[in-house]
């Protein structure tokens, strides 16, 4: 730093500026202590008037008693690398005498000059000038008090403030109340705050402080703003109480008027207030409650001793806090517990949870006199569906809890429509989970039919799951559970390359049949898919060619740009690819022509109510023309009757499925069905 030229050099005004607009009073002295600069902060120190031509030395000099002239002469003759301190008198004009403190630093470089930093000492002692009875008062007192100088510097702490928060004298002096921050305060608290000091009035509040050990307190404090003889606002005083213990004890308090004493859980009244708050701030979000019963615990008490019986509900209250943290829950009274899942919105999800439930029952709890396996029974509301009051909701849960105690499941609705609805689903995806395992899927294949050759060009490949006792359950039932319990991609690979198998057999035996497979959106999400597909080609030995792909547009819409990805790939392969029940999703012309197909199969609800007067017949014919015009084969599906085959041959249709051609049939049926094949006599009214 140059500051001697600044000082000669009057052109390099914008550092004079910027060192004026520094708080600290800076000044520059020549070896022999004479004042070469001072900043603006130094100039009102020592009560110089600008322009900084007029400094010299001598006025510095003058203000001293003789024996610091002499001090501070030999220090700076010195021109110690060290910090050195002195302190000097200065009267300004206001004949006011101030103590200051310089720290003489030299300046880095050759001129023999030294920097200094000058300190107003007198505001240190601020403190120790106050009355005496006011001073031991403050000495004195049970609260915290703290003086500070108007740019938030520590200058007095009293013995109360040293006990209480740990810190030495020495370890707060000079530094500012910023060392006491727990950090829990915003900027918005210390913005208001500075805002009243600054407007000249008291602040109070409550601030949360950090002691020398670390441990937070609570301190209600007021910070009191102290003006000198000149109006200035000069100090700040800050009195203050520790409250932490108040505070804690109104907590404990709390505490016991809203909290479980045995197992620490939120009680009735804390429960009742979460879902008040619940409804109030979220509306009408809906949520399920839980209530839960523990089944044996009187036999519990009355065999094992009361103090097992508390163990037990101890121990699942932990296990329950562990295994759903994200649930708030609650002990309701002796053996019934709440949890309120704010995330279940809907019955089914509602029925997985009660599931749950049971999982976390399935390990015993081991007390000290024996373990012990213990069972749950559910009663289940839902809000607002069940309505919107607390006690309603756990009424109505608790009749759903007494009414399920037996049933095979272990839970139940209040609704009991919902109870059997949830139960069947439960049951159907436990079913599920076994159906590959126990071989109960099976394929069966309809025929598509070249309109206006005859030939039958391919079979659709069509899932059918027959349960042990011989029933089955419709495609369109299973499938979505499939998909949501993500079990799709496992039984969809699975009929992929049965599917294939057939075909390439087929093809061995002289039955030149293409193969259809039906794809679900999660199987198109899936990354490796074109790899799933190329394995199934290998494995089985089909040409590529010979596999076509069904997909819904709703599938393919939900990430448009990776569906596209996955199909060129596909394609890219050499497989077919078509957008299966055409029609009843919402493509856009745009995305359309983007994606990579070969195929429209128009979805069977328009070819049903299909006749030469209906409405129907122009949306047929419409779609079949804008396929034709993407160069789109179109196949219709769900052909009933002659009429609608007709009618579909006539609008140059490329393909027909339905009934009427065949209906799905096993792989022996099949096979015998495409030997006998004629379109012509169905078209004649002699087949079926
Ligand atoms: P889809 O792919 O549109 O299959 C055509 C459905 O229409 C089949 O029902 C078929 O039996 C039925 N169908 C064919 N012709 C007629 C007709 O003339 N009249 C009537 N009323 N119905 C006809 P299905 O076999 O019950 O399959 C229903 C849906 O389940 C399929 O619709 C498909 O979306 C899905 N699906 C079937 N198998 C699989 C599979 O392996 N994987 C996937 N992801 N989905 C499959
Ligand atoms: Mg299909
Ligand atoms: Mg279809």
């Amino acid at each position: 730093m140059n500051l001697l030229k600044t000082e000669l050099n009057p052109e390099n005004a914008s550092l004079h500026k910027i060192l004026d607009n520094l708080a600290v009073a800076t000044i520059v002295l020549s070896a022999q202590a004479q004042l070469r600069y001072a900043n603006k902060a130094a100039r009102q120190l020592l009560a110089l008037t600008p322009p900084e031509q007029t400094l010299s030395g001598q006025e510095l000099l003058h203000q001293l008693p003789s024996e610091e002239q002499t001090s501070l002469i030999s220090a700076c003759r010195a021109h110690r690398n060290d910090q050195l301190s002195l302190n000097l008198s200065a009267t300004s004009r206001q004949n006011v005498k101030r103590t200051l403190q310089i720290s003489l630093q030299p300046v880095d470089d050759d001129s023999g000059d030294l920097q200094a930093i000058l300190k107003d000492m007198s505001q240190y002692q601020a403190a120790s000038r106050l009355p005496v009875h006011f001073h031991q008062a403050m000495q004195q007192t049970q609260d915290l008090v703290m003086v500070t100088d108007s740019h938030g510097r520590i200058e007095y702490v009293n013995p109360a403030f040293i006990h209480q928060t740990g810190y030495a004298e020495n370890d707060v002096l000079g530094q500012t109340p910023q060392l006491l921050s727990s950090g829990e305060h915003d900027n918005t608290f210390y913005h208001k705050m500075w805002k009243t000091l600054r407007s000249g009035q008291s602040f109070r509040d409550i601030f949360i402080n950090r002691r020398k050990n670390g441990k937070r307190y609570q301190e209600e404090k007021t910070i009191t703003p102290i003006r000198d003889e000149f109006g200035q606002v000069s100090h700040f005083v800050s009195t203050g109480r520790d409250i932490t213990e108040l505070v804690n004890s109104e907590q404990h308090l709390d505490f016991l008027r809203r909290f479980d004493p045995l197992t620490g859980l939120p009680n009735r009244q804390r429960l009742c207030e979460h879902f008040e708050r619940h409804v109030l701030q979220r509306k009408r979000a809906p949520m399920a409650l839980f209530l839960i019963d523990l089944d044996r615990l009187s036999l519990i008490n009355d065999s094992l001793g009361r103090s097992a019986g508390d163990d037990l509900l101890k121990l699942f209250s932990q296990r329950l806090k562990q295994r759903l943290p994200e649930h708030f829950i609650g002990r309701l009274g002796s053996d019934a517990f709440l949890v309120m899942a704010e995330g279940i919105q809907t019955p089914d999800q509602a029925a997985h949870m009660a599931q749950q439930f049971h999982q976390i029952m399935a390990l015993p709890f081991e007390l000290t006199q024996a373990e012990l396996f213990i069972s749950i029974s559910l009663g289940i509301t839902l809000y607002p569906y069940d309505g919107d009051q607390f006690d309603e909701l756990i009424n109505k849960a608790d009749s759903a809890m007494h009414r399920c105690k037996d049933n095979e499941q272990g839970f139940g609705f209040f609704t009991e429509d919902l109870t059997i609805q949830t139960q069947n689903r439960v049951r159907m995806e436990n079913q599920l989970r076994q159906a590959l395992l126990h071989r109960q899927f099976h394929l069966v294949f309809q025929p598509r039919v070249n309109l206006q050759t005859g030939q039958v060009q391919g079979v659709e490949a069509l899932l059918r799951w027959i349960h042990r006792d011989g029933k089955s359950t419709s495609p369109a039932e299973f499938i979505p559970v499939l998909e949501e319990i993500g079990l799709i991609t496992s039984v969809g690979e699975w009929a992929l390359l049965r599917a294939c198998n057939f075909a390439s057999q087929w093809l061995q035996k002289g039955h030149d049949l293409g193969i259809s497979v039906n794809l679900s959106a999660r199987q198109l999400r899936q990354d490796n898919l074109p790899e799933v597909i190329n394995r199934c080609l290998d494995l089985t030995g089909l040409p590529a060619h010979k596999l076509e792909l069904e997909l819904t547009e709703t599938s393919m819409l939900a990430d448009v740009e990776h569906s596209i990805a996955q199909l060129e790939k596909l394609k890219a392969m050499g497989i077919r690819i078509a957008i299966d029940d055409f029609g009843t999703g919402y493509s856009s012309l745009a995305y359309l022509k983007r994606l990579p197909v070969h195929t429209l199969k128009i979805d069977r609800a328009f070819i049903q109510e299909l006749s030469a007067d209906s409405t129907d017949l122009d949306i047929v014919r419409t779609i079949t023309q804008l396929a034709h015009s993407l160069k789109l084969d179109v196949t219709a599906e769900g052909i009933e009757n002659r009429e609608q085959l007709n009618l579909i041959k006539e609008l140059g249709c490329n393909e027909g499925q339905g009934f009427l051609l065949a209906k799905p049939m096993n792989e022996v049926d099949l096979l015998h069905w495409h030997n006998h094949f004629n379109l012509n006599r169905v078209i004649a009214g002699e087949a079926s």
